[in-house]
């Protein structure tokens, strides 16, 4: 087998993990040869039965770093009664995706799998339920709704997932997740996953994590190493034209487009179509059929396609091929700037984030500026035309008929205009 060299130096195949033949043959079947960093070290780890925090950037190959020692415990079907293993995610849409995963990597196996989340039918789920699953993937609310008007019980839970652990414990679920963890076996194995897990791990005291281990190869503000970051300030007035401004010039591909609200992403959606940018539109309120018909229309779409959504969409989905993220605005903080950025340079990919900030979200920009992993760079084409307003701090204002800005990374407005 083809060896690569890690960033660490090592030369690492799957190989060396230890396998069992059915995953290793869904490794081939998934042409993945060599284990990223956080698969490479989390997964053996995983594999001893400890408790484990574990925290790598976005698009690095989480899922498959706690999905791979699930299969390799699990191995096949169990006729006893009970669900062995239980993974929490934050939304409907990323426990969907997990569910695909884990039907890719666990193919060769007879291991059974259901669905527990919010805005489809009970009937469908309870039925799923009663087929005695060896994994359920459950976003915490409607897991809990199942369990309260059921027999069914979690006591056989002995691998128990949190992805987007900090999300999970910080959403105003915490009832819902005490609940579970009073359900589950006391001799479980616990994993939290995320992108974000903060230097304090006080809140997860609550996940009853047993001797833990913490693997953290990135910091909370890490970024994709093959981001480019764009930040443009501009007058309030001017941020829609800004938007259509880089919608029509400057970006390629697929595109995702965050709003602060529900409002604005309807206000763009119809905004959009009329400056022929075609675009698709999901926020919460919609209702499952919709968002996931919507989701798989962007994921199909080709050429220049744009989908506007709220920060819903912020967390753990994994599009390849999404070329640019646009910040209509700055989220609430930078957490969720992480993971919105996040959505785009993922597995070794590049990709360019452009946020589109007013006066009034100066503040964020230094916050990012001060805990960023790369300099801030205020770099203005050289043609002195170009150049009109400037804040006291130096930043360039952007001047949508003209292209000022301020910017991290390394490529230039400059070649686009
Ligand atoms: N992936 C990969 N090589 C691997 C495992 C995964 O290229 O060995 C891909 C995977 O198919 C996915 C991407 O890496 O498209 C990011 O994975 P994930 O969503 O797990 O990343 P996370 O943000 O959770 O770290
Ligand atoms: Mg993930």
């Amino acid at each position: 087998m083809l060896l690569t060299k890690n960033s660490d130096g090592f030369e690492k195949s799957f190989d060396t993990l230890g396998l069992d033949e059915p995953i290793m043959r869904a490794l081939e079947r998934l042409k993945f040869t060599r284990p990223t960093e956080i698969q490479q070290k989390a997964i053996p780890l995983i594999m001893t039965g400890r408790d484990v925090v574990a925290c790598a950037k976005t698009g690095t190959g989480k899922t498959f770093a706690f999905l791979i020692p699930l299969i390799s415990r699990l191995k096949s079907h169990s006729g006893t009664v009970g669900t062995r293993s239980l993974i929490l995610a934050p939304t409907r849409e990323l426990s969907l995706q997990i569910l695909e995963a884990l039907k890719e990597i666990g193919r060769f196996t007879d291991l059974r799998y259901t669905l527990i989340v919010g805005g489809y039918d009970y009937e469908g789920q309870f039925e799923s339920i009663a087929t005695n699953p060896d994994v359920i993937i459950a976003t915490p609310g409607r897991l809990m709704e199942i369990l309260a008007q059921t027999q069914f019980s979690l006591k056989k839970v002995e691998y128990l997932v949190f992805d987007e652990a900090d999300l999970l414990f910080e959403m105003g679920f915490e009832e819902q997740i005490t609940n579970v963890l009073k359900a589950v076996s006391a001799q479980r194995q616990t994993l939290l996953f995320s992108a974000t897990i903060p230097q304090q791990l006080t809140d997860f005291a609550a996940a009853g994590l047993n001797d833990y281990r913490l693997l953290r190869l990135d910091t909370e503000y890490k970024m994709p190493d093959k981001a480019t970051l764009h930040f443009l300030l501009c007058r309030t007035s001017e941020k829609v034209a800004v938007l259509t401004l880089v919608l029509q010039r400057f970006v390629k591909g697929k595109t995702i487009l965050f709003c602060p609200t529900k409002q604005t992403v309807e206000y763009l959606i119809h905004l959009l179509p009329l400056l022929e940018i075609h675009c698709i539109g999901i926020y919460g309120q919609l209702d499952q059929k919709a968002r996931k018909e919507l989701l798989d229309e962007f994921k199909e779409s080709k050429g220049n396609s744009v989908m506007v959504v709220t920060d819903l969409a912020a967390r753990g989905l994994d599009l390849s091929d999404v070329r640019n993220v646009i910040n209509f605005g700055f989220p609430q903080n930078h957490k969720m700037f992480v993971h919105r950025c996040g959505r785009t340079a993922r597995a070794g990919l590049s990709g360019t984030v452009w946020s589109i900030l007013d006066i009034t979200e100066k503040s964020y920009l230094g916050d990012i500026a001060f805990n960023l992993d790369r300099e801030l760079v205020n770099k203005v084409p050289q043609t002195t035309d170009t150049v009109e307003a400037k804040d006291e701090l130096g930043y360039q204002y952007f001047d949508p008929m003209r292209a000022y800005y301020g910017r991290v990374g390394y490529s230039s407005l400059s070649e686009f205009v």
